[in-house]
């Protein structure tokens, strides 16, 4: 089954080709022109916006997620501006690490929301999933992408950046959303 996946970085949707093989599902990218204005106020609604686009120009079934870096000590943030908290992601992360320098508390979570519409465009699945963990003074490992490198997972002792993919893909905020889409598709 071929499903539209809501994104632009190919890194993302190889991740969620690799969580899903052996299950019959495919994921493709979707067609050009998908420009998603992420103006929603929780995960939820940004997530659904991303699948209606996604929609909007492929007219197939799609899935949409939509992933922040939720840090205890900043009241959640950055939160839904994971993505536009600065410039780079190395800034991104300078700015992170900065605004917790001296701060105890480096409790965190990966949040990703999945939206599933069907392919008359109407919305038949959501879910969140989670990963705990805790952001690290410095950056370690090199795999992943985003914030992985001072993520580090909660009773792993190692940052994602340091965890293979197929390790990431078994505990990752977006390994356990889809975990529930896959549940919800079997179940159909
Ligand atoms: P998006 O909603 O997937 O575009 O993600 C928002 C931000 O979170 C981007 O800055 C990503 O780099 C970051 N992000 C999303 N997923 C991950 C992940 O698995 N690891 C690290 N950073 C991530």
């Amino acid at each position: 089954m071929k499903i539209v996946f809501a994104t632009g970085n190919p890194h993302k949707l190889q991740e969620v080709n690799d969580i899903v093989k052996g299950s019959g599902i495919e994921f493709v990218l979707p067609n050009e022109g998908f420009n998603p204005i992420e103006n929603g106020s929780t995960f939820e609604e940004n997530s659904l916006i991303k699948a209606k686009e996604a929609y909007r120009v492929s007219g197939m079934m799609c899935l949409a997620d939509d992933t922040g870096l939720c840090v205890d000590a900043l009241d959640g943030a950055p939160g839904l501006y994971s993505a536009r908290y600065a410039g780079s992601q190395k800034e991104k992360i300078e700015k992170l690490l900065g605004e917790l320098k001296g701060v105890e508390n480096r409790s965190a979570k990966f949040v990703c929301c999945m939206t599933l519409l069907n392919d008359k465009g109407e919305m038949i699945y959501q879910t969140t999933g989670v990963c705990n963990g805790s952001i690290i003074k410095e950056a370690k490992g090199i795999n992943g992408f985003g914030y992985d490198p001072i993520f580090e997972v909660a009773g792993m002792g190692c940052t994602m950046a340091e965890m293979s993919e197929a390790e990431k893909n078994k505990i990752s905020h977006r390994a356990n959303a889809l975990g529930d889409v896959i549940n919800y598709l079997e179940s159909l």
